[in-house]
C-alpha cells in the first residue's frame, strides 16, 4: 500500500523548508523556545539544548529549571529562570521542550498534563518526559506535539523490548504514531519519523552522534523550528535532517568518528545550514 511506503527526506527535501530570512527579521519573530531541560544533576543537558535552539534560530531561548544550576555569566547567550521563583506558564514562548535531563518525577508530570489541558500545540517531549508519558499513562498526545525517542524510550513507552523495536522499526514507529497520535521521531541509525499515515526515512547522520547529548541537541534545534512557525512534522523532518547532516560534514573533513561531541554538532551546524540553503 502507498501509505505504508517509506518515504526519503534528503537534502533538497531539507532546502525547501528552511526558514527564510529576511532583512525586517526581529528577535520576536524568530521565535522564543523555552526549554525546560537539564537540572543539577545533568545540567549539561539544558545547555546543550538551548544553544542548539539558538544556532538553529529561534529569537530567544529560555531554559528553566527549578533551583536552576546553571551560570549566566558562563551562558550569555540565553535566558535562565529559576522555577522556584516563577511559574512556567507566566513566561513568554511559542514552543516548548520538555525533557532533557530533566528529571522523572511529579513536577514533569504536572507540566505534561497542565500543556494538554491548555492545548498548547507546539509541544516536543524528549527523554524524562517520555518516561513519565509512560509510567503515569499520558498517551495518546496532541497531534501537533513531537516526541523524539530513542530505542530504549520507545521500547519503555510502548512496554516491549528494545530488540523487538530493532527487529522492525518501520512497524513501532507506526504502532507508536498510532498510540500517541502526535508526531514520533524514532531515533538512532536511519532515523524514522512518522505522522499520520506516513513514514519518513532521513537521508543523514552515522554512528559519530552515538555519544551522550547528541539527543538534547536535537530535541533543542526542533524547538527552534517549531518556535519559527514550522509545522510539527516539518520541523522534526529538517532538524533531523541537519543534525544528521552535522554529523556527515564532520566525517567528510576529514575527522575521525570516534571523536564527535554533542558541542561539535552545535559548533558545525552553522556551515551545514548554509550548504542546505
Ligand atoms: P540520544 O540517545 O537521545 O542521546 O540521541 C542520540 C542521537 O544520535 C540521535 O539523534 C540518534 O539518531 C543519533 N545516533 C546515535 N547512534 C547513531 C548511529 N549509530 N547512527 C546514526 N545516528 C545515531
Ligand atoms: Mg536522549
Amino acid at each position: 500500500k502507498k501509505s505504508d511506503s517509506v518515504v526519503n527526506f534528503g537534502r533538497k527535501s531539507a532546502g525547501r523548508l528552511l526558514p527564510a530570512v529576511s532583512t525586517r527579521d526581529n528577535k520576536a519573530r524568530r521565535g522564543r523556545s523555552l526549554l525546560l531541560a537539564g537540572s543539577h544533576n545533568y545540567p549539561g543537558a539544558g545547555v546543550l539544548a538551548a544553544r542548539a535552539a539558538l544556532r538553529m534560530g529561534s529569537g530567544y531561548v529560555i531554559l528553566a529549571q527549578p533551583n536552576i544550576a546553571v551560570s549566566s555569566l558562563e551562558n550569555p547567550d540565553f535566558l535562565l529562570c529559576d522555577l522556584n521563583d516563577k511559574r512556567w506558564e507566566e513566561l513568554k514562548f511559542d514552543a516548548i521542550l520538555v525533557g532533557p535531563g530533566f528529571g522523572v518525577n511529579e513536577f514533569t508530570a504536572s507540566v505534561i498534563r497542565r500543556l494538554k489541558e491548555l492545548q498548547f500545540e507546539k509541544v516536543i517531549l524528549d527523554a524524562d518526559a517520555l518516561t513519565v508519558c509512560a509510567q503515569e499513562n499520558l498517551f495518546p498526545l496532541p497531534r501537533t506535539w513531537i516526541v523524539t525517542p530513542h530505542t530504549g524510550e520507545l521500547a519503555r513507552c510502548l512496554k516491549v523490548t528494545s530488540e523487538d523495536i530493532d527487529q522492525d522499526r518501520e512497524h513501532f514507529v507506526k504502532l507508536a504514531q498510532e498510540k500517541f497520535q502526535c508526531v514520533v521521531l524514532l531515533k538512532g541509525h536511519g532515523t524514522l519519523i512518522r505522522r499520520s499515515a506516513r513514514t519518513y526515512k532521513i537521508l543523514s547522520g552515522n554512528s559519530a552522534l552515538a555519544k551522550a547529548g547528541t539527543g538534547d541537541v536535537l530535541a533543542g534545534m526542533i524547538t527552534a523550528l517549531r518556535a519559527q512557525g514550522l509545522r510539527p512534522a516539518r520541523a522534526a523532518l529538517l532538524g533531523a535532517y541537519l543534525h544528521g547532516a552535522c554529523a556527515d560534514l564532520w566525517v567528510a573533513k576529514g575527522r575521525d568518528s570516534l571523536s564527535l561531541m554533542a558541542s561539535d554538532v552545535i559548533e558545525i551546524l552553522p556551515e551545514v545550514i548554509h550548504r542546505v540553503r
